[in-house]
Parts: C-alpha cells; structure tokens; sequence
C-alpha cells in the first residue's frame, strides 16, 4: 500500500543540527566520566540513540529496553509494564535514559522510578520531543531535542501503527 506522505514538522537538517548540540553538551557534562550508559527505549528511540551515540566524544556503552503501555486494555489505562529488559546491572552506573517522545509522561515516570530503584550512579534523561499539552505527570528532562504541539508524530523512529519509523524527519499524518 502507497504510504501517505507526512506534513514536515521538524526537518531532517533541524533534527541533525540539534543531535549535534545535544551530543556536544552530554560530552561536555560527562567528561572525565569512566562510562557512560545509553539506554534506549524501544523501539521509538533507536534512530535517535544510533545518531546521538555516534556524536559523542566521551567512553559510552548502549542497552535497550521496552516498554508497553497497557491504555488499549480498558482496565488499567495509563499503566505501563516492562517487556525487555538491560543486559547489563546498571548499580553503580552512570545511566542517560535516551527516549523518543514524552506525552502524558506516564512512561518515562515508570521507567524512573523503576531504574532509580536499581542504585546507578546518576541518572538523566535525554528526550527528542515533549508534547507538554499532554502531560500528566511531571518528568525531569535534562536534555530535550524540541517542544511540539499536540499533534500525533511518527517519523525518526516514531510510528503510527508501525509505520513512518524511517522517514528522515518528523512529520504529522494529516486524516484523510
Ligand atoms: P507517554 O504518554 O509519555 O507515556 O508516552 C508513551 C509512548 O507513546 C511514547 O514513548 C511513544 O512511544 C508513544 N507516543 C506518544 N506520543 C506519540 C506520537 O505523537 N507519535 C508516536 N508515538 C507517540
């Protein structure tokens, strides 16, 4: 089926020119650090993590985990649950969450409070999209690629049921 082609909300350059920056500020702030743990949250931040981790200048290793949020099951909306775990202990580690997009907050509150609990050695966050319309709970971003509307996005890994996660920039699926 032909894909319909997403209105540009943030450009392939802008995103480029802020990973950068990014990537500069978290090598400034952690240099002289041993390591440092980038761990993506799948699947919606593994462009972003890919870019940001080959821009930095600083020793870093990557994990990964994913998480699922339960708001399709009328039950428990809003809850979240884990469904891959870190490879490796994070105790006594310094742990820079990387993740694609913060809306109502709920995911990255859990994901928190569940790493916290797990003793690193500090622990940030680094998020590439807040839609603060949406937000429910208060989340700390250390390190935010851009501020958008509430508006649905998918492209830079961000999807829509699956689809779009490859396109080069960040657009909005306009109804048909
Ligand atoms: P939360 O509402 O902050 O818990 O966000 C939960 C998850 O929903 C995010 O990590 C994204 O994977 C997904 N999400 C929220 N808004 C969007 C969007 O506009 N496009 C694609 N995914 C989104």
């Amino acid at each position: 089926m032909q894909e319909r082609e997403p209105r540009v909300l943030v450009t392939e350059d802008a995103i480029q020119d802020r990973v950068a920056k990014l990537a500069r500020r978290i090598s400034k702030d952690y240099e002289g650090v041993e390591s440092l743990t980038l761990l993506g949250v799948l699947r919606g931040a593994f462009i972003f993590l890919a870019d940001l981790s080959r821009q930095l200048t600083i020793p870093r290793r990557v994990d990964f985990i994913a998480l699922s949020s339960y708001e399709s099951e009328s039950t428990s909306a809003g809850a979240v649950r884990l469904v891959l775990d870190v490879r490796a202990p994070l105790e006594g580690q310094h742990v820079l969450v990387v993740e694609d997009i913060v809306d109502t907050g709920l995911t990255l509150d859990y994901l928190l409070r569940t790493l916290q609990a797990r003793g690193p050695k500090s622990l940030k966050t680094c998020v590439l999209l807040e839609k603060p319309e949406r937000l429910k709970v208060k989340v700390p971003i250390d390190y935010l690629g851009f501020t958008i509307p509430d508006e649905w996005v998918v492209g830079y890994g961000l999807d829509s049921g699956d689809r779009y996660r490859c396109l080069p920039y960040i657009g909005v699926v306009e109804p048909q």
